[in-house]
């Protein structure tokens, strides 16, 4: 578990993915890995810098992690059994909003089309949106040749042909901005030679993203479904607003109660009202970065 102070009046957390490459990997990789957080995580703290709001932050940063074939989600997410990208997403904001969206197939940002599920909808998730609402919207479209790319494809043949599934990497964003508020973002492929159709925690509010103003914002990586079963991300608040816990002790709780104790692998990154960040794990990779003081730091 990795617990750092704040430093400045906003906090920005953001996450690559538990479970990814081993720090063994080749440098030119690990070298993008590292460069491709350090670039989300500056997106998303120059709209804190600038006085911006939680929720721009959370989505500067994770439509840059979208954006970057490296991560699962967006371009270069995992794919599901019949070759597409199916991709999740979700949003909350900590004065009690969200939207979500599941199996989503044209937005560029499935983050994008969360917000607007939250912004211009009545309801909190759709799945698989048609492409005239996306019109309607203003949002964003790219086609399957955007999302699919060729180490994707390599990967989702050789865990055809081992009959395998494998969940690592989505990425996500936990914000407090200057004016205290706080956000969440998460946004994923999934699971790789996953069933058409299937969803992960990351677009169900409260497993794999939580936020409420006062306690804490978390994001979640890993096994969605002990996250869905475990209701990992309120299970840190939970901890927090009726257990009395301090941000510390509530996530190293949820992740042994809630992963460790069920043999999931998983991790969450989540900041609290004061801007204190947690990373927590029981995985032996988490992608990550952070700030601490004047650095700005990126780990695998
Ligand atoms: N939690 C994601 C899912 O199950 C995958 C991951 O984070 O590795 O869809």
């Amino acid at each position: 578990m990795i617990e750092i102070e704040a430093s400045r009046p906003y906090a920005l957390a953001i996450h690559g993915g538990a479970g990814g490459p081993k720090t063994d990997g080749a440098a030119e990789t690990l070298a993008s890995y590292h460069a491709g957080l350090r670039a989300a995580h500056e997106a998303g703290e120059k709209v804190l810098a600038d006085g911006g709001p939680a929720l721009e932050a959370v989505i500067a940063a994770v439509q840059a992690l979208e954006d970057d074939p490296i991560f699962n989600a967006g371009r270069g997410a995992v794919l599901s059994a019949d070759g597409r990208a199916e991709l999740d997403a979700s949003v909350m904001t900590g004065d009690g909003r969200a939207g979500a969206v599941a199996v989503s197939r044209h937005a560029r940002h499935p983050v994008d089309l969360a917000r607007a599920v939250m912004e211009r909808t009545p309801h909190l998730l759709l799945v698989d949106p048609p492409q005239s609402l996306l019109e309607e919207w203003g949002i964003e479209q790219a086609g399957q040749d955007w999302f699919v790319t060729e180490p994707r494809i390599a990967q989702l043949r050789r865990l055809q042909k081992a009959n395998a599934h494998i969940t690592h990497g989505t990425v996500g964003a936990v914000a407090r901005a200057a004016d205290g508020r706080l956000a969440a973002a998460t946004s994923t492929g999934g699971m790789a030679n996953k069933a058409n159709g299937r969803v992960g925690d990351s677009p169900i509010i409260g497993a794999g993203t939580w936020a409420r103003d006062g306690v804490v914002a978390v994001s979640c990586t890993g096994v969605g479904e002990a996250f869905m079963a475990g209701v990992v991300a309120h299970d840190v608040y939970a901890r927090m607003a009726y257990g009395g816990l301090g941000l510390a002790a509530a996530a190293e709780a949820t992740v042994a109660r809630e992963l460790r104790a069920v043999e999931a692998m998983g991790a969450l990154i989540a900041v609290d009202a004061d801007g204190r960040i947690v990373v927590a794990m029981n995985s032996d990779t988490m992608l990550a970065a952070w700030r601490d003081g004047d650095e700005v730091v990126t780990r695998i």
